[in-house]
């Protein structure tokens, strides 16, 4: 497990203490909010990799803040995975609906409830997993922290090691500046798009001795993209 931010979204102080504990002892850094308004104040701070949002809230239902981030630029791609009591298959479909991308009745086991986080995590923010990935020769083993190109290893940075991951995760797509500092550096409030730059040129440059770098592209006036 390679850590991540969750938001946990959850009035019930019982459950919000089991389910943050639970998370933390898997690796996870976890944010608690007690209501909708609450968890859209610490989403403007720190951009989480996903969100366990519990349906009744005192201010809003959760469905309410899993609308509105899907029609949010840049919080639509937030994985959702919504707590409820509510068990109805006319409930279930309103969740998914508006947008969740899972649902777990309570009460859940806490292992049952990360056994859907990774899958939810594998499915849609592959970079927080810790499965091994390889594009041509060039391989990257997250348990291990392990970099190597035709056999040989390539020492990374932490930052640069997030951003290989990413794209290996993400290959032939474009992603602007603003993009990446969301997804890899997550919370991005003090450091400049430039930032950007300077990571992706120590990651070209380590990746040169195996003959790598030409992976990573710019994309003239839009942003970088590993083309694999
Ligand atoms: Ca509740």
């Amino acid at each position: 497990m390679i850590g991540g931010d969750i938001l946990v979204v959850e009035d019930e102080p019982a459950i919000q203490e089991l389910v943050a504990v639970n998370l933390e002892h898997a690796g996870y850094r976890v944010q608690r909010a007690y209501s909708v308004g609450e968890a859209e104040s610490l989403i403007r701070e720190v951009r989480p990799d996903l969100i366990l949002l519990d349906w009744m809230l005192p201010d809003l239902a959760g469905t309410v803040l899993a609308r509105r981030l899907r029609g949010d630029q840049r919080m639509k791609d937030i994985p959702i995975i919504m707590l409820t009591a509510r068990a109805q298959e006319t409930d279930k479909i309103e969740g998914l609906e508006s947008g969740a991308d899972d649902y777990v009745t309570k009460p859940f086991s806490p292992k049952e409830l990360l056994a859907r986080i990774k899958a939810v995590l594998r499915r849609r923010a592959p970079q927080l997993t810790d499965d091994l990935i390889e594009i041509g020769d060039l391989r990257l083993d997250p348990a291990a922290h392990r970099v190597s190109g035709n056999g040989s290893d390539i020492n990374l940075g932490p930052t640069e090691f997030k951003l290989l991951h990413f794209f290996m995760t993400h290959p032939e797509r474009v992603y602007s500046r603003v993009q990446l500092l969301d997804q890899v550096w997550g919370d991005h409030v003090f450091v400049e798009e430039r930032t950007v730059d300077v990571h992706i040129r120590r990651l070209r440059q380590a990746l040169e001795s195996t003959g790598h770098d030409r992976l990573i592209e710019t994309v003239r006036g839009t942003g970088y993209r590993l083309h694999a």
